[in-house]
């Protein structure tokens, strides 16, 4: 268990983003394998805004640039999505296309495409899925390379027992999804 440097609370370290300081650096060790002295702090904007206020040593001491931090992990979580997706559709786990998600009965999650249509869309929430994505910044090209079609609009998943996927898909709306 480690706690976040500003709200104190505590977690598994994967449920937390791992600080590191490099070069009078603070930045965000996706990886939580670089080799200094590492902080945390919750993945959710409340505490990732107050890093450098809090703690006074940060403020002080230390660079951050929080932009720069949170678009390198959204980049990450979208290359990390993308390659779970590739794998789901390997195991055929994947259903692809909005008519055949709606006429499929086990679709747990869906995620959409930044660029599909409205009208797609509005089928595709008419569903009361229990899990949709909609706001992940990867577009039909890229949805679509991951599942070898030219183009994707949105895909379904049948059901994820992959707890990892599952955090970093909560994580990354808690973060992202209101841009
Ligand atoms: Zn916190």
């Amino acid at each position: 268990m480690r706690s976040c440097i500003v709200c104190s609370n505590k977690a598994n370290k994967l449920e937390l983003i791992r600080l590191a300081i490099v070069d009078n650096n603070l930045f965000f060790d996706i990886s939580q394998k670089i080799q200094t002295r590492g902080y945390y702090v919750c993945y959710n904007l409340d505490c990732i805004n107050k890093i450098t206020t809090k703690k006074k040593k940060f403020k002080e001491n230390f660079e951050f640039n929080k932009l720069d931090n949170l678009n390198r992990l959204k980049e990450n979580f979208i290359k990390y999505i993308l390659k779970m997706i590739n794998i789901f559709y390997l195991k055929k786990e994947i259903i692809i296309g909005v008519k055949d998600i709606i006429t499929s009965d086990d679709v747990e999650y869906v995620i959409t495409a930044s660029d599909i249509s409205l009208s797609s869309l509005k089928k595709i929430e008419s569903l009361n899925v229990n899990n949709l994505f909609k706001n992940i910044d990867v577009t039909k090209l890229e949805l679509g390379k991951s599942v070898n079609r030219a183009y994707v609009v949105a895909l379904g998943i049948k059901k994820i027992k992959d707890l990892n996927f599952k955090r970093v898909l909560s994580q990354y709306n808690i973060l992202f999804s209101q841009e």
